[in-house]
């Protein structure tokens, strides 16, 4: 047998009939099924605003960038992050030469907020939650510290699509949530994603900003028919904008999401039943009130360097989310600053989890990691 780590599934007909739509109105690029897509996700989520771009990567930069020139920081300032995640989060940080300053992780694999709050200092300005595989982990508390310090909560949304804490997206408990609908993602299209900011004004901001700065508010405004080609630029932006051939896959594979997270629970619930009399193999368990997407399964096991040789040996595909961020060259200077983090690293394993695995599948999966774990 062989089988994938993630293998993202389409309703091709049904995509294809959306894409045809913009190639016969003629109008692929921003706007028509992007302001589409918006909608249907601002009804899905319950968020106030959604901007829709080219990839999770750009909305991350795009929020930091955005808050640093409205609130004044300046470079240096500091954002709270997270080691255990992909290096986005971080990167996106970098590029607007603010700091990051890396705070531990929980059993969940998520910011712990004990160590967040040590982690604060007089120049940090943000704090970056990542949901881990869909998992809210300690959202809550987190958000709570945010706004007794004063800090905005940046939540990278990348696996939550879907996600419910207590019955509701968790991107309503952040000041900007950022989803990711990447190929591989458990709402895949291509590459795109979508910032949610919770203020208007930002999110005007925001949609000016993804497409160079480029402002047509003033002349909008004042044009009597003539002037319908001038725009101002007030800001140096950024060409992070989504387009229409993207957000009419997405629009279809909305439709599914639900029903898709729904099935991966169900396939988690199986490896967690497989695993429940075994001592060696620990399930990262799912947040009490989150109800999560499931993008990942993940386990953690003392000898991982056994057990995903032996899994490759059958045929199956595993994988690491995250190697330790503080590893990197880049973030070695923060090395040793989250030994929880460092731990867990390396022992996590993600199984596969995608919506063709089988019963057979998932008892060779867990049959195999408890005779070898
Ligand atoms: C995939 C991912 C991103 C980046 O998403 P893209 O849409 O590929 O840019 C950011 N953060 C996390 C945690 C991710 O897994």
């Amino acid at each position: 047998m062989t089988t994938q780590l993630f293998r993202p599934r389409f309703h091709v007909d049904e995509c294809l009939m959306e894409i045809r739509e913009c190639l016969e109105k003629g109008w692929t690029g921003l706007g028509f099924k992007t302001i589409e897509f918006e909608d249907a996700w601002r009804a899905y989520t319950a968020l106030p605003y959604a901007h829709y771009l080219n990839s999770a990567t750009a909305g991350l930069h795009l929020a930091l960038n955005i808050y640093k020139l409205e609130r004044g920081w300046v470079d240096g300032d500091e954002v709270i992050t997270t080691p255990i995640t992909f290096v986005s989060t971080n990167h996106a940080i970098m590029y607007e030469n603010l700091t990051p300053v890396f705070a531990d992780v929980d059993k969940y694999l998520c910011l712990d907020p004990d160590d967040v709050e040590r982690k604060i200092t007089p120049r940090t300005r943000a704090v970056m939650f990542v949901g881990i595989g869909g998992n809210t982990g300690q959202l809550e508390r987190v958000t709570e510290l945010c706004r007794e310090h004063g800090l905005v909560l940046i939540l990278d949304a990348a696996h939550l699509s879907g996600s419910k804490l207590h019955g509701k997206d968790p991107g309503l408990l952040a000041d900007v949530a950022v989803y990711s609908f990447q190929a591989v993602k458990n709402m895949p299209t291509g590459d795109s994603g979508m910032i949610c900011f919770t203020d208007a004004e930002l999110d005007a901001f925001a949609r000016r900003q993804s497409w160079l700065g480029i402002s047509k508010d003033t002349y909008q405004r004042s044009n009597k028919g003539g002037y319908s080609w001038m725009y101002d630029v007030d800001t140096v932006g950024f060409k992070y904008h989504g387009n229409s051939i993207m957000a009419a896959i997405a629009l279809v594979q909305l439709k599914y999401l639900d029903d898709d997270n729904s099935h991966r629970r169900q396939v988690a619930q199986c490896y967690d039943a497989a695993f429940a009399t075994s001592n060696a193999v620990q399930p990262v368990p799912v947040a009490p009130g989150c109800v999560s997407s499931r993008h990942f399964y993940q386990i953690a096991v003392d000898n991982r360097d056994a057990v995903m040789p032996a899994l490759a040996d059958i045929g199956i595909s595993t994988g690491v989310h995250y190697r330790d961020n503080t590893l990197y060259p880049m973030y070695a200077y923060a090395h040793g600053t989250c030994p929880n983090a460092h731990r867990i690293s390396e022992r996590v394993v993600s199984l596969p989890m995608h919506l063709d695995l089988g019963k057979d599948d998932i008892d060779a999966i867990t049959t195999c990691i408890i005779a070898n774990a």
